[in-house]
């Protein structure tokens, strides 16, 4: 039986996209109407899935949304004309390129070229900077989401993150790296781990918060967690289920994280499932992003 209190992202989710509704047509009282452009290079099938609801959930907000699906073979030189021409859009509040490009395109050239002021996915140096040196930055959106999760849940305890020991796993630029920097402004004490580190069960062992940001299935056993530690997983991992274990006796695949939710359900005070954890945060939070942007650029 689980004890962990169960995070719910999509409830979560859902209060954090009604307070941007409602905000986006306070601001379409004054004339502004925030657009988010978002632009798809080729035919990456997941790709396609979160840009389809990326920009559902767009107009949903009240906000307008842009689309640019390009073919694969689209030269660099073509996919930076249309940045700059979004750049230069007084329509557009917000500027998302949907990652991976395809590999004959250089994706720092593609991130630098967008105005950071319209860097809605917090990718840009200058935004990366900001983050770090502690002033306001439009910051990566699935690490803003653990953070509002975070911050909810210790809330509801009548506490704080200040003071308390979070260990991240991974320290990719969009997840692990802007995470520590978020936890480190929370006033949280810091530890990063990745693929080089030594004895990680140990010190994740001593976290009051653990971020699991890997992409290995179930990767966290109970074994690395403290008891009543808050544990958030942003794993997104795809797995085969035979016949045997699948509930509905087909074999299929599911998605599980990167930590062993069955088990550490037991130990942890709180944790994020998936999915319906970590994810559903991450359009809201791309959503809140644009109404700041479209904000800051009409002011
Ligand atoms: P990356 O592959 O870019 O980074 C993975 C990180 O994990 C690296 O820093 C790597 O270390 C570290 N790592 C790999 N193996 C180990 C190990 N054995 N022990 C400790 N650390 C290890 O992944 P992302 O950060 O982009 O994504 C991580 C996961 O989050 C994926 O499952 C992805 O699908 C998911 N995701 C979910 C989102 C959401 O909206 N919920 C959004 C973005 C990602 P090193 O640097 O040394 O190689």
């Amino acid at each position: 039986q689980p004890t962990a209190a169960v995070i719910d992202g999509k409830a979560a989710s859902a209060r954090l996209l009604k307070e941007v509704t409602a905000e986006v047509a306070s601001l379409a009282q004054q004339g502004v109407i925030p657009g988010l452009a978002v632009v798809l290079v080729g035919e990456d099938p997941a790709s396609q899935v979160y840009v389809r609801n990326k920009l559902k959930r767009t107009v949903e907000c009240g906000m307008q949304s842009f689309e640019h699906v390009l073919p694969s073979e689209t030269r660099e030189a073509e996919l930076l004309a249309l940045v700059a021409r979004l750049n230069a859009d007084p329509e557009v509040h917000g500027i998302l390129v949907q990652l991976p490009l395809p590999t004959h395109i250089q994706e720092d050239a593609v991130l630098e070229a967008i105005d950071p002021a319209k860097d809605v996915d917090g990718f840009h140096r200058m935004n990366v900077g900001a983050l770090v040196q502690g002033a306001d930055a439009l910051a990566p959106c699935t690490p803003t989401g653990c953070m509002r999760l975070l911050r909810d849940t210790f809330a509801e305890r009548g506490g704080d993150l200040s003071g308390l020991h979070a260990v991240i796993i991974g320290r990719s630029n969009i997840v692990g790296k802007p995470m520590a920097s978020l936890l480190l402004a929370a006033n949280c004490s810091v530890t990063q781990l990745h693929s080089r580190s030594q004895n990680p069960a140990e010190l994740c062992r001593q976290a009051d918060i653990v971020v699991a940001a890997v992409g290995r299935p179930n990767m966290i056993s109970a074994d690395w967690i403290k008891p009543g530690a808050v544990v958030i997983d942003v794993g997104i991992n795809r797995i085969a289920q035979s016949a045997e274990q699948s509930p509905t006796g087909k074999a299929r695949t599911r998605l599980v994280g990167d930590v062993d939710f069955a088990a550490v359900s037991k130990i942890a005070g709180a944790i994020t499932p998936v999915p319906g954890g970590v994810g559903p945060m991450t359009i809201a939070c791309l959503l809140a992003n644009t109404l700041t942007a479209a904000r800051r650029q009409s002011a």
